[in-house]
């Protein structure tokens, strides 16, 4: 094949040889539809097949990448606006975004304009940004991402794990997808710190409200374990390839005809069912910290608005004693202070003891002093021999 030039692109473009073929991504529990990401494929008129990793590294040394992408934006926005003329059940897309749309000004303008010359709904389009952008223009990309979501679409981080990643943007942006990138699952999910690398990107994602999607999942096994860590959608060849659009439509018009009683599955299924659990544990003790007695450390969830300032959310047990102890009543800090030292937990548990209880007053954000129960429950962990307590903490007062 003689070399692509940036003007065969274009010429593409015009004559319409690029397609958008579509790769379904599926609910983890259910298996229901959720979404789908666009993928360019170009049909030259020879009838050969060029895949975008033969043309897209080329298109991004220069602006013709935003092209491309306008390109497929426009054909996927016909797309639904097609399909819901045919009422067909629909589901958001996902459609690439080069680094090089950081720059462009009017980025949200004319994806605004695009969608609304389709009269499709911005939630049904979802834009990809990879994460490795982030490293680079960290500021930029938080700024124009809070306008794309204030504008009405979601925004998904692509190819989170690739890179350097590095998690201190974290802090600052809110995105509504988390797509987890396939070589954190190249070993199948065999290797044990793999796992403890993917079940912590999971928990945090989660724990920002984030829905977690993990791309190339090619086997069972990977399946098996992303739904230990409630990864929320899947994307990959074990369910579907990337499909052209009349196979995509017949996809989504299957899906229509599910029951729709999906919730009833997941609230069957474990990990669903703990995390409605959870939320009603943190509203009785918005306060629960997960203590490791044996390795003096802790970590810390807390309910929305419950005062942990004097703590940071997780260290070493000695810290967080020493910071709950400073938020109590000067009459009250010996009491808690030698309540949950180390030494005397472990003297309760050799005692047969279960639990560890005492009742403070504490200083609230309003200067207020507030009754406070907390209390350790000293558990088992079937994977160490480890003395771990969970700590369930809340207001007494009426
Ligand atoms: P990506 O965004 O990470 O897209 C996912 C890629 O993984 C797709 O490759 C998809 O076909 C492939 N894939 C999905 N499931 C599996 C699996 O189970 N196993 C394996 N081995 N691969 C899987 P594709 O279509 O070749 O696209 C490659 C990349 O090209 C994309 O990676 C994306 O970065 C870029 N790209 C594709 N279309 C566009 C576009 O319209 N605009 C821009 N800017 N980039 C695009
Ligand atoms: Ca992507
Ligand atoms: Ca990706």
């Amino acid at each position: 094949m003689d070399r692509i030039t940036e003007q065969d692109v274009f010429k593409a473009l015009e004559n319409r040889e690029m397609q958008v073929y579509y790769q379904p991504q599926y609910d983890t529990l259910t298996k229901g539809l959720r979404g789908a990401e666009a993928l360019v494929r170009w049909f030259r008129s020879d009838g050969s097949l060029v895949m975008p990793g033969a043309f897209i590294p080329m298109l991004e040394e220069s602006s013709a990448i935003l092209a491309l992408d306008w390109y497929m934006t426009e054909r996927v926005c016909e797309f639904l606006d097609k399909q819901k003329k045919m009422g067909i059940c629909q589901v958001p897309i996902s459609i690439n975004y080069s680094r090089r749309h950081v720059q462009e000004a009017r980025f949200v303008e004319q994806l605004c304009e695009i969608a609304d010359r389709y009269q499709v709904s911005h939630r049904l389009l979802i834009v990809e940004i990879m994460e490795s952008v982030l490293e680079e223009k960290a500021e930029q990309v938080i700024a124009l991402v809070k306008k794309v979501r204030e504008a009405g679409f979601k925004v998904a981080i692509d190819d989170f794990g690739s890179g350097l990643s590095s998690l201190s943007f974290v802090k600052d942006i809110s995105v509504d997808y988390l797509k987890i990138d396939r070589s954190l699952l190249s070993g199948n999910c065999e290797d044990e710190k793999e796992r403890i690398v993917l079940e912590s990107i999971f928990m945090f994602a989660h724990r920002l409200k984030w829905t977690t999607v993990a791309e190339g999942v090619e086997t069972t096994e990977q399946f098996n374990f992303l739904k230990t860590c409630d990864c929320k959608l899947i994307q990959g060849y074990l369910f579907a390839k990337p499909m052209p659009e009349a196979d995509y439509l017949q996809v989504c018009r299957d899906n229509s005809q599910e029951t729709g009683n999906d919730y009833f599955w997941q609230l069957q299924e474990t990990y669903g069912a703990l995390n409605l659990l959870m939320e009603a544990v943190l509203m009785c003790y918005p306060l629960i910290i997960m203590v490791n007695l044996s390795r003096d450390s802790y970590y810390m969830m807390a309910y929305d608005n419950f005062s942990t300032k004097t703590v940071a959310s997780a260290g070493t047990y000695e810290e967080l004693i020493a910071g709950g102890a400073k938020s109590m009543h000067p009459e009250d800090r010996e009491l808690f202070t030698h309540t949950f030292s180390v030494e005397n937990q472990l003297a309760a548990i050799e005692r047969g003891e279960k639990s560890v209880r005492v009742v403070t007053r504490q200083l609230g954000d309003d200067g207020i002093y507030r009754r406070i129960e907390t209390t350790n429950y000293f558990v088992n962990n079937p994977y160490v021999d480890d003395v771990f307590a969970v700590t369930l903490s809340r207001s007494i007062e009426e």
